[in-house]
């Protein structure tokens, strides 16, 4: 059983923490996220190698990715499933596994991919594969598609996902695990497979004892990433117990939870160091949650990953070490202005050709563009900058041209957010001859790369306080692309009017009134800023304009990476650190 050894052998030492995500964006060719938490999960493993942090993580294979989006001409959204292949990406492991499920027992392999750091480091991560022979046809699927299917099929996916990956650790020899890092309520299984191992050696008809449900607290971390009761993962009863058996809700009973089965609440409960993900979003859960202590651990991104070609040679030339040393970004405030805005133009020009290619919208390279690209969720409110078309196009007229690019996909199932993507479609329409508008097809990675760093202005609108952190602003500000927002998530710490953008409304904000239309109240604010601030700026005073975009690289990308990210988990929330470097 030499795979066994493999925790040993990879990276050369034994890894301590164990990263439990649904999603993990770990190359732009390999569907196995959907957005943003997903793409988060790979920046953050990325971080890991990076830091030599002993990490390994675990996620399902996701065969036939989350979708492929096809866009007609009135932009209504078509899904097709996307096949990959594995074997270019991923290597086979040997050992098996098993997860009672209902009355049978499913099967469970895996798959590794390798994560390498700047310093040589790699963090594993393994993609469960219920896939195979032995298990019965319907089985086969649950590890295909990403957020697909009903109930039943999501909760037999996070019972492959907790347990099935816990149990694939422990079969591949990962002995010395301290810590495990649940990325959101989808793996909060993981809590009763740590339990479920403590119990065997006792008799667990009794109730689970106290020091059991303690010894398993201690390990765990939950990092929550939705400030809205609706957003957390619930199951009902009924089907709690189907899928998972009457012994194992007994359990879950007896640590208090007898109702439905809440993931949040039991990643809650189960979890010694819970965080949001932004500083705001932390206290917006602590009211959600109140009797459990929230952290704010702010979101960040892996800067190489998501620095532009151009940006890369820039920062190789001017601040050498930023690959080992994402901070370093502090110190672009002495990158001269020509070559911020040499590498930003080599970047906007892909991303011109890009749009004219695709949607043959006539961009032009002079004209000051705007992009907006997320998943297309209501409260996201892709449509806001287009609330008032007659001052919009008034704007363009008389102050500078506009264009603007948008990305996104809906879910399969959010019959609103596809709405979103068609109206936008009908006004672009009817903005035609004054403001261009483009709709790209199938936001990725990929696209996010061109997009976030090709544009002069992010645009982000959503309806605080739904937005967590949000991380497409960070990949923008990485490239020197200041963002224009509502103040939520992320941007109430990374804005400074100004100086690294721009807000929408005030830090009181005065639209949350609910006298007030808020969508209205936030749209007159985006108009003034664009009327007042940000057009005037960029045709008339591009001196300035440049040192906000230096200012976006060192006071924003210095900070919102991965890498001060995850020295906080590693001091406030692994709390390893002596231990991993005296192991090193
Ligand atoms: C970064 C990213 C997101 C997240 O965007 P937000 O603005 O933070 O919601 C979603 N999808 C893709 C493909 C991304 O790269």
């Amino acid at each position: 059983m030499t795979d066994g050894l493999i925790g040993e052998v990879v990276g050369g030492r034994s890894p301590l923490v164990a990263y439990f995500s649904m999603e993990i964006g770990l190359d732009p060719a390999m569907p196995t996220y959907a957005g943003g938490l997903g793409v988060l999960a790979g920046d953050s493993v990325r971080s890991a190698a990076d830091l030599q942090i002993p990490m390994v993580a675990v996620t399902l294979l996701h065969r036939r990715g989350y979708f492929y989006q096809r866009l007609d001409e009135q932009g209504r959204q078509h899904e097709e499933p996307v096949a990959w292949p594995i074997n270019d990406f991923c290597n086979p492991v040997r050992p098996r596994v098993t997860v009672e499920l209902e009355d049978r027992t499913v099967h469970v392999g895996a798959w590794q991919y390798r994560v390498k750091g700047e310093l040589g480091d790699e963090v594993p991560v393994y993609l469960l594969d219920t896939d195979l022979p032995e298990n019965q046809p319907w089985d086969r699927t649950l590890t295909d598609r990403l957020y697909g299917g009903d109930d039943y099929y999501r909760l037999c996916q996070e019972l492959v996902l907790g347990v099935g990956g816990f149990r694939m650790l422990r079969a591949l020899g990962y002995g010395h695990l301290r810590r495990f890092h649940m990325n959101e309520g989808h793996a909060a299984l993981l809590v009763l497979a740590l339990l479920e191992e403590k119990l065997t050696s006792r008799s667990y008809e009794e109730g689970v004892p106290a020091d059991l449900v303690d010894a398993v607290r201690e390990q765990c971390v939950f990092t929550t990433h939705t400030p809205v009761p609706a957003g957390h993962d619930q199951f009902p009863q009924d089907l709690a117990h189907r899928v998972l058996g009457d012994r194992r809700c007994a359990w879950l009973k007896a640590c208090g939870h007898d109702h439905s089965l809440n993931m949040t609440q039991l990643a809650l409960s189960g979890s010694r160091f819970v965080n949001g993900v932004a500083m705001k979003h932390g206290e917006v859960s602590h009211s959600l949650f109140p009797g459990y202590p929230i952290h704010s651990i702010t979101n960040g991104v892996h800067a190489v990953t998501w620095a532009a070609p151009a940006f890369q040679s820039l920062y190789d030339r001017r601040l050498p070490d930023w690959r080992r040393d994402q901070l370093s970004l502090r110190y672009a405030i002495s990158i001269p202005d020509h070559e911020i805005w040499d590498a930003h133009s080599a970047a906007k020009r892909v991303l011109v050709e890009y749009v004219n290619r695709e949607s043959n919208a006539g961009f032009d390279r002079d004209v000051l563009t705007i992009g907006f690209a997320r998943r297309a969720a209501a409260y996201k409110r892709g449509t806001l900058i287009f609330h008032d078309l007659e001052r919009l196009a008034k704007i363009a007229e008389q102050i500078g041209a506009v264009q603007i690019v948008f990305g996104g996909k809906a879910h399969p199932r959010d019959q609103e957010g596809k709405q979103i993507i068609h109206r936008i479609h009908e006004l672009r329409d009817a903005l035609r001859g004054k403001v261009r508008v483009a709709y790209l097809a199938n936001y990725d990675m990929t696209l996010a790369k061109l997009l976030c760093a090709g544009v002069d202005v992010w645009l982000n609108t959503p309806l605080p306080p739904m937005e967590a952190s949000g991380t497409s602003g960070m990949k923008a500000a990485v490239n020197g692309v200041p963002s224009l927002s509502v103040l939520d998530g992320w941007w109430v710490e990374g804005h400074v009017e100004g100086v690294t953008g721009w807000s929408i409304g005030d830090r009181i904000d005065t639209c949350l009134d609910p006298r007030e239309g808020m969508d209205a109240c936030h749209a007159v604010a985006l108009y003034d800023k664009l009327e007042q601030s940000v057009l005037p700026c960029f045709y008339k005073d591009r001196e300035r304009f440049l040192e906000i975009m230096r200012q976006s690289i060192a006071l924003n990308g210095g900070f919102f990476n991965t890498q001060r990210m995850m020295a906080q988990y590693l001091h406030n929330a692994y709390r390893l650190v002596g231990e991993y470097v005296r192991r090193g």
